[in-house]
């Protein structure tokens, strides 16, 4: 039996090669695959059911439909935490936040998870990446929560096994207590892999490896988590070039740019990808470019810590992958993947100039850029034939677009609009701005007297 859904009117912004787009368009899907798109009424075989096809029609005129969004850079765990150290740099608030964080553990982060996802969920995100490096001893597998929560919101994740191993009394920034040994790091990233990994093309969840950043882990963690992820055929994901601290770090300990000291350690190449990626030279957007290094660009929460503007034109000109991410809900307390569209396109053309960043740029990071950066381009990240149906649907009728004459522009200039519809491989995970896969009022009830819980602890 196949379960047909035919979108019609809306206008389709395909996000293609050629940037095609449809001002009253439709898009037809089978299961969980797009059959057809293209201009005006779908054609006359989509409507026809039979005893082997069951078809739902969708009236989508006063609609914009995009790919689903795709977020490249989370830390779920943090959405109990947040509105903490509101006034600090990334080093001074890292700084205030570990010794609450090493008191987390898997029911707690579960919640948080669920909640953070949801408001992912909400704001047009079908595939999420979580970059999780906190494992307390004992605290169960926080991943595992992460993935369970993940499945009951029914977004695709890509959760990370993250790790940090140089203490304070080794020269990092966190605490000796949060911090694990480097072989313990090793094995469980091994085993996270083998547990909840999948390769398989329509994957709903993948695992990297992520140890969490120059500052906190050792030259000896990053090297063989590169050779193990290798390995293993998993991704590698880290924090690069975040802040000028960070840069001063690695020259004072390495007498290295943050990226020539990832460089060496074999953490560039087209399995990589680095949140932030601000304070890059030339020869470092040069290098992201010809080895493919991805990028997860986090605008709000580069300008909440005031780390700077991260030179996104430039590593799209050089071919680097790029995608958008919300960071960690302590330094972006909306958690909001919509909104972070027009941050971007405000945010870089604050260093690019008016022309040198568009609205479809911001776009494109944040569906087809982002699916490069997560190695899912070939299934996701598009409204193309073949490729499976993660939309999103979002309601332009309202006052706040009346008149608006790009209905693109709502998301990159005007106001992130209200989700009327989220497709995660043909499979309805938002109406009309409401989840319909878990109830929203317990999942905020369960992530409050969670942080209350955390909190409580230190
Ligand atoms: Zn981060």
């Amino acid at each position: 039996m196949t379960r047909r859904l035919v979108f019609e009117g809306a206008y389709v912004a395909t996000v293609d090669a050629a940037g095609s787009e449809f001002a009253a368009g439709h898009v037809v899907v089978d299961d969980s695959r797009i059959v057809a798109v293209g201009d005006g009424p779908a054609p006359e075989w989509a409507g026809r059911a039979s005893g082997d096809v069951t078809v739902e029609r969708i009236d989508a005129r006063g609609r914009l439909l995009t790919p689903g969004l795709v977020n490249t850079h989370h830390h779920l765990y943090q959405w109990l935490t947040r509105g903490i150290a509101q006034d600090s740099i990334l080093f001074d608030w890292l700084v205030a936040l570990y010794p609450t964080w090493a008191r987390i553990d898997e029911t707690l982060v579960e919640a948080g998870a669920e909640a953070g996802l949801s408001v992912l969920a909400k704001s047009g995100c079908t595939l999420a990446a979580d970059h999780h490096y906190v494992f307390p001893a004992g605290s169960g597998d926080i991943l595992g929560g992460i993935v369970r929560a993940a499945a009951r919101v029914g977004i695709r994740l890509h959760g990370t096994r993250g790790s940090m191993d140089l203490g304070r009394s080794a020269g990092g920034l966190p605490p000796d207590f949060a911090v694990e040994t480097t072989s313990a790091a090793l094995e469980a990233s091994a085993v996270a892999v083998e547990k909840y990994h999948d390769a398989s093309p329509d994957a709903m969840t993948q695992i990297a490896l992520a140890p969490c950043s120059p500052f906190s882990v050792t030259s000896d963690l990053l090297r063989e988590a590169a050779v193990l992820g290798r390995s293993l055929g998993v991704r590698l994901h880290t924090h690069g070039s975040e802040t000028v601290e960070e840069d001063a770090f690695c020259q004072e300990r390495f007498g290295k740019t943050p990226t020539q000291y990832l460089d060496d350690l074999g953490w560039l190449g087209d399995d990589v990808w680095m949140a932030h990626s601000v304070h890059l030279d030339e020869h470092a957007i040069a290098r992201f470019g010809s080895t493919g290094t991805g990028s997860a660009h986090c605008p709000s929460s580069n300008a909440r810590l005031a780390a700077g503007i991260a030179p996104i034109p430039q590593l799209l000109a050089a071919g680097a992958p790029v995608g958008l991410g919300v960071d960690g809900s302590a330094s972006n307390e909306s958690g909001q993947l919509g909104t972070e569209i027009r941050q971007a396109v405000l945010m870089n053309r604050l260093r690019a100039g008016a022309d040198g960043f568009s609205v479809r740029d911001g776009l494109r990071i944040a569906t087809i850029g982002g699916a490069r950066v997560l190695g899912r381009d070939a299934d996701l990240g598009s409204i193309e034939v073949g490729k499976l149906a993660d939309l999103a649907l979002w309601d332009v009728s309202g006052v706040e677009f009346a008149g608006l004459v790009d209905p693109v522009a709502a998301l990159g200039l005007a106001s992130m609009p209200p989700v009327a519809g989220l497709f995660v491989g043909g499979d309805r995970v938002v109406t009309d701005g409401r989840l319909t896969t878990v109830d929203e009022v317990g999942v905020a009830e369960a992530a409050a007297r969670a942080t209350t819980e955390l909190l409580g602890r230190v």
